[in-house]
């Protein structure tokens, strides 16, 4: 039997602390899934349901966006996977009842934890102006209030729209279509707070903003650098790849502050021995310092350089453009310095290269530890300057592979979502439609908080998400939500941002991917529709719901832009919204026409196994690149500079977290039980500042403004990080990262290094 949603906000104040794990998944991680599956969905649906995840036939998790193998196992979900599933497949309900008993002032003083273990929301809410409650609506009234909201601003670039990585391809076509049709580009997305730094990183030196590496590829390295990234959390089963890797020879290095569980063993629990004994993944663990990444790279290319035949000599000369200013400029690196911006030894460097030089067939992974830093872009071109050395781009085993951390984020992007969108692509939307889309660039997330903040935008309109826990320097993005004329959230439950409101707020309840879409075809019979995403190796497929919607008061996302759509633009509109809305496949066809790769996309997308996106670098070692090649960069070494007695603070998950979504209290790899007020701290850097392990702590960031941002009340854990790092969870810190402290050229928030100070808690 299901259990019922906590009434209580669960007390966190006396966190337990254990020594940390050293392995990841085994029978622990079946026995968390079944107990939080069961707790959701009850026994039944909880079989129902997660033997559908991933499969050929089923639906794609809504979790992370780590590509399923061609061999799919029974249950081809890991724990975190699981998690996602059963918080939308949950048994729970939020209904009108629920707002009835708590109004927005009680909501807003929940965790994020309690808000979202309420369950599914039920119907379509409205927040009047001057309201304390959120009340029933139609959703053709909701409608009308959104489009009385657009209709009143003085320019339609006074409106924003999220996305997201969890909408669907159609969803995201069709909401960019609208946005473009009612004459903005105020497309702001995740991928703006996460990967963004990867994107504009790739797109200059390659060609292309996405990783080149299929899953095949990684079966087939013989070296694999996993930097700033803690797969064992945010992309589970890539440890079933780095074990099949290490399987057919690899060697894995893993670069990163924390020593993470799941980098160093994996216990698989699809197989018996891997269950009970697991295999050790990583072969050298360098505990680099928190922003270091960018020098390490460059020592490795400095020594690559210095060595006899380590270059390939023939791709450079075929393949690339500005070898000789990088080989300079990177011969000329100051050695001392740049060892000492790592915070690794001579000798890890040295073991390091041993490595590479033995390696044929290289592929660098990252996530957030590479491309949330000011530095960020410049860092991600140094890793792409270290795989051109060696022609580790457009051969198999080798190349570039970002890991993503949302289902359909690349989708997304690939979709028309992005506030700067290419001039091809708009010219194409005007062919294919009739209407001349805006050209001058959006906002972006930081843009977006600034112009809410500043009075310049006054309607925010959100697909999915949870922005304002997701963004930085809480305080200031929430007074500016709460600026907003209107804020509207389509959303499967319930969150922060549906209680940091406009003085009007909507949440408009949508289904999700386990459940049925069935839309009322041409012919007036309902039709069951699906929606296709794309994961982070540019694989796109089907994903089909099989359960009953968790409400008959739900609508699908694309029938939700749909409908808006016709309401706002009306019979102005060029666009055929209602056909949209019945069949998804007329979208697609669209698509095909619209955005390269797609060509046939429905005949495509119907195999079972989908299909996956051209790529030019690894296709055809073909750079569509300013200069045709792939470029090397010389850019000078930066890296996040330590006042005495500061630390520097990486914002970071828990294992029982994805994204804003706290699924548990606990972090069970760490050694964390039952509190997410925890700063882990290297115990000679504790002794240093005088704080003992169990002390409670403030944090206090600071800043080139002089603002002092506090995140009071955090426990002190001493815990392995490297010497001047400290880690603590978001949502909770992201009070201490600036607005405008963000990665040059991408203008992602640094949420990975902050510089704090701890002060003892008042309440200590
Ligand atoms: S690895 Fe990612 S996509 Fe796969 S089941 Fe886990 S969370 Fe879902």
């Amino acid at each position: 039997m299901a259990s019922k949603p906590p009434k209580a906000d669960p007390v966190q104040d006396a966190p337990q602390v254990a020594e940390p794990k050293h392995a990841a998944a085994g029978i622990p991680a079946i026995g968390h899934t079944l107990r939080i599956a069961q707790q959701q969905m009850g026994v039944k649906r909880t079989a129902l349901t997660l033997l559908r995840v991933n499969q050929k036939d089923g639906f794609d998790c809504p979790g992370c966006a780590w590509p399923e193998p061609e061999h799919r196992h029974a249950a081809e979900f890991c724990e975190n996977g699981a998690k996602a599933v059963a918080e939308e497949a949950t048994l729970r309900r939020v209904t009108p009842e629920f707002f009835a008993a708590h109004p927005v002032a009680d909501l807003a003083t929940r965790s994020g934890y309690w808000l979202g273990q309420q369950g599914r929301l039920t119907h379509p809410m409205y927040l009047p102006e001057g309201g304390t409650h959120y009340e029933p609506v139609t959703w053709e009234r909701a409608f009308d209030i959104v489009a009385e909201e657009i209709t009143a601003l003085a320019s339609p670039d006074e409106a924003l729209f999220y996305t997201s990585g969890r909408t669907s391809n159609e969803a995201a076509f069709l909401y960019q279509l609208f946005a473009r049709e009612l004459g903005t580009n105020n497309l702001p997305d995740c991928s703006n707070m996460c990967h963004e730094s990867s994107g504009s990183a790739l797109s200059e030196t390659i060609g292309v903003g996405k990783g080149s590496v299929l899953l095949e590829d990684l079966y087939k390295a013989d070296l694999i650098v996993v930097a700033g990234q803690n797969p064992g959390t945010n992309h589970p089963r890539m440890l079933s790849a780095l074990e099949k890797a290490k399987a057919n020879g690899a060697k894995i290095i893993s670069v990163n502050p924390l020593p993470e569980a799941g980098l160093e063993r994996f216990k698989n629990p699809q197989t018996p021995q891997g269950m009970l004994k697991g295999a050790a993944l990583t072969d050298l663990f360098l505990q680099i310092r928190i922003g270091g990444d960018q020098a390490l790279f460059r020592l490795l290319n400095k020594l690559i350089l210095e060595t006899e035949g380590a270059v390939d000599e023939e791709f450079v000369r075929e393949h690339t453009h500005g070898y000789e200013e990088f080989a300079a400029e990177a011969r000329a690196a100051d050695w001392a310095e740049t060892l000492t911006a790592t915070g690794l030894s001579q000798q890890d460097i040295e073991q390091a290269l041993g490595m590479v030089l033995a390696s044929k067939r290289t592929i660098v992974c990252w996530a957030m530890g590479l491309t949330q830093h000011k530095h960020s872009v410049p860092t991600i071109r140094e890793v792409v300057n270290f795989l051109l050395l060696r022609g580790n781009i457009g051969r198999p085993g080798a190349g570039v592979c970002p890991v993503r951390g949302h289902s359909n984020v690349q989708g997304d992007r690939t979709m028309g979502i992005f506030e700067r969108p290419a001039p091809a692509f708009l010219d194409a939307l005007e062919k294919e439609f009739g209407f001349a889309p805006p050209r001058e660039h959006g906002y972006d997330v930081v843009r977006a908080i600034r112009a809410l903040r500043d009075g310049d935008a006054k309607v925010f309109f959100a697909m999915g998400g949870n922005f304002v826990s997701a963004s930085p320097d809480t305080e200031v993005t929430e007074a500016a939500m709460r600026r907003a004329r209107l804020t509207v959230h389509v959303s499967t439950k319930l969150n922060r941002s549906h209680a940091i409101t406009g003085a009007r707020a909507l949440i408009l309840p949508t289904l999700g991917r386990t459940e049925r879409d069935l839309q009322v075809g041409p012919n007036g019979k309902s039709t069951e529709q699906f929606v296709t995403v794309e994961d982070s190796m540019g694989m796109v497929h089907a994903s089909r719901g099989r359960l009953e919607p968790a409400s008959t008061h739900l609508l699908s996302e694309p029938a939700i832009v749909c409908r808006l759509a016709r309401r706002v633009l009306g019979e102005t509109s060029k666009v055929p919204w209602e056909e949209f809305e019945k069949d998804y496949a007329t979208v697609r066809d669209r698509i095909a026409r619209v955005i390269p790769g797609f060509e046939s996309f429905n005949a495509r997308v119907a195999r079972p196994e989908g299909f996956t996106l051209p790529h030019a670098p690894r296709d055809e070692r073909r750079f569509p690149t300013a200069t045709g090649k792939a470029n090397f960069t010389a850019a000078p070494v930066e890296y996040p500079k330590l006042p005495e007695g500061r630390l520097l603070l990486q914002t970071l998950r828990s294992h029982d977290q994805y994204n804003t979504t706290i699924y548990g209290l606990d972090d069970r790899y760490r050694g964390i039980k039952n509190g997410r007020r925890v700063v882990l701290v290297n115990p000679e850097d504790a002794r240093t500042l005088g704080v003992t392990d169990g002390t409670y702590v403030d944090l206090v960031s600071e800043w080139k403004d002089g603002i002092e941002r506090r995140a009071p009340g955090f426990r002190v854990v001493h815990y392995p990080t490297a010497r001047g790092c400290a880690a603590a969870y978001y949502p909770e810190t992201n009070v201490l990262v600036p607005l405008d402290a963000t990665a040059d050229t991408s203008n992602t928030p640094a949420s990975k290094s902050v510089v704090v100070r701890l002060e003892q808690s008042a309440t200590d």
